[in-house]
């Protein structure tokens, strides 16, 4: 298939802009640059450029290429910015977020899964990101402040650790809802206050851990 994939690409990425609504030419520029079929296992290779998450493996899927892009736009990623992502799964959105940002960190708490993301990325030759296996609703205190924190997985709340792992003016892109459906929140960090925006209706895996599920089930 590898003649069709530079035209499908580029049809994905017009769809963005004119179906989609996503504005930001840089966003639009990394979705371009960036080989959704190395992210999708090899059976699911005729469906990497279509607008569906996808299965990679441990009950866990690939974001479909809309949500990503509504999401790295509303992070309004500087190329000096330090990215945190939660939930790195086959590790597309750390490969759309490494052109935007000078370095993009990320956590995933399934060993096997942040394996496959770190071959794939060190395979495209992106050099700054580094992926790490944890509980990323804690964040990632070592290496915190942020200047985006982006949760690729549903959460019951905005987890306490991730607001605080802000800086000042930074953004926080989460869903926020029940297992079945989610809403998109951007919240900035404008000092101890948390300016909080809704946008639009998503679905996502479930976000495990200590301020997230616990297994599927909601945390108190
Ligand atoms: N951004 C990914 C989407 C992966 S799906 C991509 O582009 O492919 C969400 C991922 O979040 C899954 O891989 C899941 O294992 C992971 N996840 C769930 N809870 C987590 C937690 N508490 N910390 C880190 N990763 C988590």
């Amino acid at each position: 298939m590898s003649a069709g994939v530079p035209m499908r690409r580029r049809l994905l990425v017009e769809y963005l802009r004119t179906v989609i609504g996503i504005r930001d030419e840089r966003v639009l520029e990394a979705i371009a640059s960036v080989p959704r079929e190395v992210f999708v296992p090899p059976s699911l290779f005729p469906q990497a450029y279509e607008d569906f998450p996808l299965e990679i493996g441990e009950g866990q899927t690939i974001s479909q290429p809309s949500v990503v892009a509504r999401m790295t736009e509303l992070a309004a990623i500087g190329e000096r910015d330090r990215v945190l992502e939660i939930g790195a799964g086959s590790g597309y959105q750390v490969a759309v977020l490494a052109p935007l940002a000078r370095f993009v960190f990320a956590v995933e708490r399934l060993s096997r899964l942040a394996e496959g993301a770190r071959g794939r990325l060190r395979q495209l030759g992106v050099s700054n990101v580094s992926i790490q296996v944890m509980d990323g609703t804690l964040g990632w205190r070592a290496q915190a402040p942020f200047d985006a924190i982006i949760v690729s997985a549903a959460a019951p709340a905005v987890p306490h650790a991730l607001k605080e792992q802000l800086v000042e003016g930074g953004r926080l892109v989460i869903p926020v809802g029940d297992l079945r459906r989610q809403e998109l929140h951007r919240v900035v960090r404008r000092g101890e206050v948390f300016e909080d925006t809704v946008h639009g209706a998503v679905t996502f895996v479930p976000l495990v851990g200590k301020e997230g599920y616990a297994n599927g089930v909601p945390s108190p």
